[in-house]
């Protein structure tokens, strides 16, 4: 058995042989050992409402998962070079949820290997190099995706922009003097035809744009109706291909739709996946077009030793059976906006809250210390999260301001979830 250490023991140990970058949530970090549903237990048992857990999507440790995962396991794991019915299947039923033309399945074991390897495939068929990107995205960890990471090259112990990557302005409905405009979305577009124009400049085309619909690392920040259409057309126009990076809002976390991106009216080039897909198991996927997948037949195979295994894919398949079974995209959709309208009630007796955004179960709660300023309250934010811990509710923050409270619990997430969340949430905006 593995010894039951306790918190100081195990951040000691850490320090001494662990990767010295890991950062830890709180000021006293917490021992997580055991997920139900929507919460976390410490090891005394005590529960914690995890509002912020998008990857264990189903609820943690779903029986039908784990029952899906564990049973696979016990019969056989091993790689995609021979038959096996649970990777075609699967193939089979990601693309039944996706627009037609997306039918080309690629499995990884995480978002950045399926970013990483998109970004090959676009190379591939557009036989370019350069990228376009939003500014503070976040599109992994690898070399090639901190590359594409404003949120991780700006600041943060970044090297700054590559030359083969372009990034634009993020639109910041809260934020943007001219977000009421009716050319808002446009005008945010004119951007790529600025980097477009960068890359010619430099004697290049682009190859590929990268986008969330709604950005996660960027603040819970939902982008303007219009914008994706008319990002994608300049895009293509130039000879590229448009990337919708779901890692963090797919799987029905919008409400509306299965994939956030359905919300702009577009169909992606290439799709990729991740966090949710195997409810807390490493899994992810790239999907793509025929035409696009066979310009990646270049000689080279692509071969990942785990991905697509049987196991994997198994508990892939019973996530998408649960997000069926309990219908748990309509209630992103109802939970959500009655989350967010509690949110909105809140922003009315509370000058802190300056913005209340998002869709489905994908919420932010921007806090400013003043509304006309918009002078960012990140301290305050920080408190914030500190002060739910004692109410047993478990938050975090991000944004470029890193006030942002993000708010993405597992989809299970229940009205009295809401209820317990929104009372605790008023309590310590109160005791501010
Ligand atoms: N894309 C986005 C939008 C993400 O938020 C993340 C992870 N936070 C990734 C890609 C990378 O996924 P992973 O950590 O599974 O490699």
């Amino acid at each position: 058995p593995v010894p039951q250490r306790s918190p100081e023991e195990l951040i000691a140990l850490r320090r001494r042989y662990l990767n010295p970058t890991l950062s830890l949530s709180y000021q006293e970090p917490l021992k997580i050992v055991r997920g139900e549903g929507a919460y976390l237990f410490d090891q005394h048992g005590q529960p914690y409402l995890d509002m912020v857990n998008n990857v264990c999507h189903v609820g943690h440790c779903h029986p039908k998962v784990v029952a899906a995962g564990a049973a696979q396991m016990a019969m056989l794991n091993t790689n995609t070079r021979y038959l096996h019915d649970n990777l075609v299947e699967y193939a089979l039923r990601l693309t039944e949820t996706l627009p037609q033309s997306l039918s080309v399945v690629f499995m990884t074991n995480s978002g950045t290997e399926a970013n990483d390897l998109a970004l090959r495939i676009a190379r591939a068929y557009t036989a370019a190099n350069d990228v376009i990107v939003l500014d503070h995205a976040y599109h992994g960890n690898s070399p090639s995706m901190i590359d594409l990471s404003p949120y991780k090259f700006n600041g943060r112990g970044g090297r700054g922009k590559p030359a083969h990557v372009q990034f634009v302005p993020m639109p910041d409905s809260y934020r943007d003097a001219n977000a009421q405009d009716a050319d808002y979305a446009e005008s945010h577009a004119a951007h790529i035809d600025n980097a477009i124009n960068r890359i010619h400049a430099r004697g290049e085309k682009p190859a590929v744009f990268y986008a969330e619909a709604m950005l996660g690392c960027g603040g819970q920040t939902v982008l303007p109706p219009g914008y994706l259409q008319q990002a994608y057309a300049r895009v293509r126009a130039a000879g590229g291909v448009c990337l919708a990076d779901e890692v963090q809002i797919g799987f029905g976390r919008d409400g509306e739709y299965f994939w956030s991106f359905q919300s702009h009216g577009v169909v992606p080039d290439i799709v990729t996946m991740g966090k949710p897909i195997g409810n807390g198991h490493p899994v992810g996927a790239v999907v793509t077009t025929p035409e696009i997948a066979a310009a990646f037949v270049t000689g080279m195979e692509y071969f990942n030793t785990f991905s697509g295994n049987p196991v994997s894919c198994a508990i892939a398949m019973a996530v998408l059976e649960v997000i069926q079974e309990e219908k748990l995209q309509q209630n992103a959709l109802e939970t959500g906006a009655y989350l967010q309208q509690g949110l909105r009630q809140l922003a009315q007796q509370h000058s802190l809250i300056g913005d209340v955004r998002g869709r489905g179960l994908f919420l932010g709660a921007e806090l400013v210390r003043d509304r006309e300023s918009k002078v960012a309250a990140t301290a305050e934010a920080k408190r914030i999260v500190e002060i739910l811990k004692t109410q047993q509710i478990l938050l975090s923050t991000d944004g470029p301001l890193d006030n942002v409270l993000k708010i993405k619990p597992p989809v299970v997430f229940q009205r009295s979830h809401a209820d317990q969340f929104l009372q605790a949430l008023g309590d310590a905006l109160h005791r501010l």
